[in-house]
């Protein structure tokens, strides 16, 4: 797929990815060899979208039939598009990229997707009177997980409020994924098309501050899905973390992204190699006046958990990654971070997370001249306001992994909140299978 040049979409937060045209589109489509087994969407795709068959309408051109396809069993697909690891996925398993390259399912996914936004009307709506139901389910979060349980709440028929603590909507596809990765106009489409619904979204509304389990109950609510993530990024635990210039992951992509307020920075070094690393450092690239961006990593690039492809994209926009190195302490001049300490590191036998132990060397210490630190080394549940619900020892909602029921009758979860951080597709299809089981429990 065609993208920007990587000089020149440093300077700007446009996608980075241009899109196909019609004919690159149906061209990549015919590379499908519509495998009997087709594995990309039995044991690729996580939701199992009907992957030969959406892909089989493009090379007809039947654009709109591939999205109905697609609809079927996804409620985001130019997201999923986007933002899947699909190299861990659908085309991990596409037999094509047995000898050569997978065919590009993310791609046309997306095109499908974007096709259909640019040229059908939508025709979203709230369900008929005589569909309605008398129950009335309180959605928390507007994430992923909790966009496609209230849309499909609100297919069924029952009444959805979605409380969300920001100001705006869309939980990490809002706030977490940079626009060059994820332009906004799509999120707020998706947010359109589910109030279109009937689903009403209030603002504001952060659990454990503004409401609480039993004050939803109160208010006459029948059922609750708990669905908002687990974007609380996990501090570094060195001594200097508290100087003026570190910063969680979170709040800077939330600023960057949300409010376009940067850290008054030259040099930024981001801690950690997962993918919210890759798109703190990318960000981090595109702040007004930076002038070097470093990814601090403990490990090697073999053992680099984030998607390739990012990885390579942030490469080229100059990014320069240290390895097998580790953050010691934050270097301060009164308030203000300067420097970040760092280890070297050497790997040794394979930790519980299966990758090699990195083990500190001694002497091997040296400051990096950074004037802004970015923590991406995880994240978690911010779990204030789970109340009673019963919890893992890691503070996530436990519940049936069947029914996404938690201790609480009435009360469900899914996402990132039970499971701690995944993907956008395992949240969004454990909302909607949230969905279903709650549906069963309100027509007992
Ligand atoms: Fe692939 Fe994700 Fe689409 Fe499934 S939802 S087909 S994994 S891009
Ligand atoms: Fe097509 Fe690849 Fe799926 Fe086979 S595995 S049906 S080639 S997309």
């Amino acid at each position: 797929m065609p993208e920007q040049d990587p000089k020149v979409r440093v300077n700007n937060n446009d996608e980075v990815a241009l899109g196909y045209t019609e004919e690159m589109a149906v061209r990549e489509a015919l590379r499908c060899l519509k495998c009997r087994e087709h594995p990309c969407m039995t044991s690729g795709c996580p939701i199992h979208n009907n992957i030969p068959a959406f892909i089989e309408k493009i090379t007809e051109g039947a654009f709109e039939e591939a999205y109905q396809i697609l609809s079927e069993t996804t409620a985001l697909p130019a997201v999923c598009g986007r933002v899947c690891p699909q190299y861990l996925q659908c085309e991990g398993k596409c037999v094509r990229g047995d000898k050569g390259s997978p065919v590009a399912i993310g791609a046309l996914e997306r095109f499908v997707a974007d096709w259909h936004r640019h040229n059908t009307v939508e025709e979203a709506s709230a369900a008929s009177e005589s569909e309605k139901k008398q129950k009335k389910v309180a959605v928390i979060g507007s994430g992923p997980a909790g966009i496609a349980c209230a849309g499909k709440l609100a297919d069924k028929g029952y009444a959805v409020i979605i409380f969300e603590k920001e100001k705006k909507a869309g939980g990490v596809l809002s706030y977490g994924i940079p626009e060059f990765r994820l332009p906004r106009e799509i999120v707020d489409t998706e947010l359109e098309k589910l109030q279109k619904t009937g689903v009403v979204i209030n603002t504001e509304k952060e659990l454990g501050r503004d409401i609480g389990i039993d004050s939803i109950m109160e208010q006459g609510f029948d059922a609750v899905f708990i669905g908002n993530g687990a974007g609380k990024s996990i501090r570094l635990g060195i001594p200097g973390q508290e100087l003026k210039g570190v910063l969680p992951a979170s709040g800077f992509l939330y600023d960057a992204n949300i409010r376009k307020e940067y850290p008054k920075a030259e040099k930024i070094a981001v801690i950690g190699g997962g993918n919210v690393a890759m798109d703190a450092c990318r960000a981090a690239a595109r702040v007004p006046g930076v002038q070097k961006v470093y990814v601090v990593y403990r490990r090697s690039m073999a053992e680099m958990p984030s998607d390739p492809k990012e990885l390579r994209e942030a490469v080229a926009e100059g990014i320069e990654f240290i390895y097998l190195t580790g953050p010691v302490e934050v270097v301060g001049d009164g308030e203000k971070a300067v420097g970040l300490k760092c280890q070297k590191m050497e790997l040794a036998e394979p930790d519980a997370s299966g990758r090699r132990k990195p083990v500190p060397i001694p002497g091997s210490e040296f400051v990096l001249e950074v004037d802004c630190i970015i923590e991406a080394i995880g994240s978690e549940s911010d779990n204030d306001g789970f109340g009673d619900l019963e919890k893992s020892s890691r503070g996530y909602i436990t519940t049936d992994p069947d029914t996404f029921a938690t201790s609480r009758p009435g009360v469900f979860a899914g996402g990132d909140t039970v499971t701690g951080p995944k993907t956008v597709i395992a949240a969004m299809g454990a909302g909607i299978k949230a969905a279903e089981s709650i549906a069963e429990y309100l027509e007992k």
